[in-house]
């Protein structure tokens, strides 16, 4: 999968998250079901960010696979994680045929204390992809940060760190969401300018309601243009009307993205399979 993201100029992925409730699974693999009829080239699983619940990542990704016999990507995050841990989470993984991962940090989880988190066994997301690079046979991605990490002290040290990624194996590189393209456009091109040769596959979050702004939005530290928060003022309060407005604007992000030569899309689809379908049907 990875060569075919070298090869191609363009691609499709989508981004699904393993469901809160045991119960939930089914629905969440009927998801999986419709995602499947719209041919991406991927289709990744996040991780919790503490890894307790990785199995749950390991059973979605085994179904993408083995089931709908797709390329499935497996996040994983190192923040709360021992080396043993991630040797049990990556032994799941081959054992599933499961080849491909993103490799994270993560965030602290609510229930980790600031000592705790300042000795983390992986302090970043460079010695998880280390250590796996040494330890396993898996392809590996990694994050990038279009607008900077929120804690990356400048953009300039944030690429740096995206550098020593690509040195130590990342193959490709998922962003975080952005919606003002200019700002991808302007990191591409200062990646390039550090070294960057993988891969920047942009990451695109549907806004369908104007909720999403103030919580998912917020925590990835992503700016909203005045064009969307208009849209969110306007249609804030009309479910329908914020629905099709958010994915116009996803379609018509993704559209100028394309115009630009910039092909490698990767939507944060949320477990929304109709959203994502009326999306895809439009471009
Ligand atoms: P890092 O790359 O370690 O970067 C964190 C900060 O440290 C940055 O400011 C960076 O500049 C700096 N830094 C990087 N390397 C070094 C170094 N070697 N030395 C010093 N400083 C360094 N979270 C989840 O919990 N689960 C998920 O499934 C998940 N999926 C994600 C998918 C994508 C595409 C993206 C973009 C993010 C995802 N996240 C997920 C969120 C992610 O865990 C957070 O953004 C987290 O705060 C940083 O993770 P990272 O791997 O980018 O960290």
């Amino acid at each position: 999968m990875l060569k075919d993201m070298f090869a191609k100029d363009s691609s499709l992925s989508f981004e699904v998250f393993p469901p809160k409730k045991d119960d939930e699974f089914e629905n969440c693999y009927k998801v999986l079901d419709s995602l499947a009829t719209l041919n991406p080239d991927f289709i990744s699983v996040t991780y919790g960010a503490g890894g307790s619940r990785s199995k749950k990542t390991v059973d979605i990704t085994s179904y993408i696979q083995n089931t709908l016999k797709l390329d499935a990507m497996a996040h994983m995050t190192c923040v709360g994680s021992s080396e043993e841990d991630i040797l049990a989470v990556t032994k799941d993984l081959e054992a599933a045929g499961v080849s491909h991962v993103l490799a994270l940090r993560g965030d602290k989880p609510r229930d980790m204390s600031d000592e705790q988190f300042e000795k983390r066994i992986f302090p970043h997301a460079t010695d998880l992809i280390q250590f796996l690079n040494k330890n396993t046979n898996l392809n590996i991605s990694a994050s990038c940060y279009p607008e900077k990490h929120p804690e990356a002290i400048s953009m300039d040290s944030d690429i740096a760190f995206m550098k020593m990624k690509q040195d130590m194996g990342a193959k490709m590189f998922i962003s975080q969401l952005f919606f003002d393209n200019a700002d991808f456009y302007r990191f591409v091109e200062r990646a390039s300018q550090a070294g960057i040769t993988v891969p920047i596959v942009a990451g695109i979050m549907p806004i369908t309601s104007a909720k999403q702004i103030g919580s998912t939005v917020t925590l990835a530290g992503s700016s909203v243009p005045k064009k969307l928060a208009d849209i969110c003022a306007r249609y804030g309060e009309d479910a329908e009307a914020m629905r099709a407005a958010g994915i116009e604007y996803a379609i018509n992000q993704i559209q100028d993205l394309k115009r630009c030569g910039m092909g490698h899309i990767h939507i944060y689809c949320m477990n929304k399979a109709k959203m994502t379908a009326e999306i895809c049907n439009a471009l």
